[in-house]
């Protein structure tokens, strides 16, 4: 059996004949920049998430950049950022002149760590973006209250987390601003490159805006110099069909991961993560930790399963940061980084798929024994 990490054409063709009235519409009214389809997919995403306001942008990172920035956040001051994470997370922090302090994660869920949060807070310390990884969320509540108590702003990076919950409140609500991606492979995921910012803070909703359409509130009437980050009409129409279906696609992430979890439980040579007892995860992402993980990964290539590795080097370890000196304050995530395996999983993985995943990976560990 040939199991894919993601299968995004049998996605595709599930929805083939909505998606493409959807897409031809767009080009039929040629309304390629800002046509009704962003407006009618910021209100749905918004409601989707619970949250006031979104505003549709290019991708993921400009949706971070952009959200830093909106903060206002004074030149030089530190921002604390997972040590387990995509690039993006930390890169839209020193791209807009701030300086990134890395947590170390829980070796429990592979999230940021709630006790080094803690210690590694300084009186510089003025953000925080807290990435809700593999689906899974962080511990917001705790995070939140924290940084109330010390004026801490707060960004959630959900590029993984579409719909994920804590104490039934979703993730994308706590903070003071939160970010999405909808990079194809993502939960919810466009026809190419495509983001969003969600607040229910008015204010900043609007700077945002301006800030991805070039600081202006009329056509020629600029404000201040902002950037171009719109979000495209197709895939706004694209991300408008799929997000009816988002609901029951995360819902068969959430199956497939409780069948790899009761059918790897226990297996010597590898361990599971957890997600926080009070949290939902959808999933983004089923990671599995094991010293032999690079092993396994080419053993299940030979049985024709693909996986991946999120993320293979821990972020203080990247060349772009060895200039801070922080892989001895993340011990955690810079050991933990060759150790971790992401297995397939999506919307339209069968429970007779993640099966033969998991006999192949059983089998792997019965020569490690
Ligand atoms: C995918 C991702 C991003 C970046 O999103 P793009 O749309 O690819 O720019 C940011 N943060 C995390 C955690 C991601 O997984």
């Amino acid at each position: 059996m040939k199991v894919q990490f993601l299968d995004l054409k049998k996605q595709y063709l599930n929805i083939k004949d909505e998606v493409d009235k959807a897409i031809f519409s767009v080009i039929e009214n040629t309304s390629f920049i800002m046509g009704k389809e962003v407006a009618s997919f910021e209100s749905n995403f918004a409601k989707f998430i619970g949250s006031k306001y979104c505003l549709g942008v290019a991708n993921g990172t400009d949706a971070l950049e952009i959200a830093v920035e909106a903060l206002n956040i004074p030149k030089n001051s530190k921002v604390l950022v997972p040590a387990n994470s995509f690039i993006a997370s930390s890169e839209s922090v020193s791209r807009n002149g701030l300086d990134v302090v890395f947590v170390d994660i829980d070796p429990i869920t592979c999230n940021i760590d709630l006790n080094d949060f803690k210690n590694k807070y300084t009186s510089d310390v003025k953000l925080a973006v807290v990435v809700h990884l593999y689906g899974s969320p962080a511990p917001i509540e705790e995070i939140m209250s924290f940084c109330k108590e010390k004026n801490i702003k707060v960004i959630e990076d959900c590029a993984q987390s579409h719909g994920a919950t804590q104490n039934g409140k979703v993730v994308g609500t706590f903070g003071d601003l939160a970010t999405f991606s909808f990079y194809p492979g993502k939960n919810l995921g466009a026809f190419g490159d495509a983001g969003a910012i969600v607040t229910n803070n008015e204010e900043l909703f609007k700077k945002c805006k301006m800030i991805a359409n070039h600081g202006r509130i009329e056509k020629y009437n600029h404000i201040f110099e902002g950037r171009n980050s719109r979000l495209d009409t197709i895939q706004a129409a694209v991300l408008d069909v799929k997000l009816k279906h988002l609901h029951k696609w995360n819902a068969n992430r959430k199956m497939a991961a409780k069948r790899y979890l009761k059918n790897l439980e226990n297996v010597p040579g590898m361990s599971l993560l957890n997600e926080l007892k009070n949290s939902e995860s959808v999933f983004h992402l089923f990671v599995i930790v094991t010293k032999h993980s690079m092993e396994l990964k080419k053993y299940l290539s030979e049985k024709n399963i693909e996986t991946g590795v999120h993320y293979p080097i821990a972020l203080p370890k990247l060349e772009a940061y060895k200039h801070l000196n922080q892989v001895s304050s993340c011990k955690v995530a810079c050991e933990m980084d060759s150790c971790l395996l992401s297995l397939p999983i999506g919307d339209s993985i069968s429970l007779e798929e993640v099966d033969y995943v998991s006999d192949c990976v059983k089998e792997f560990f019965k020569t490690k024994v």
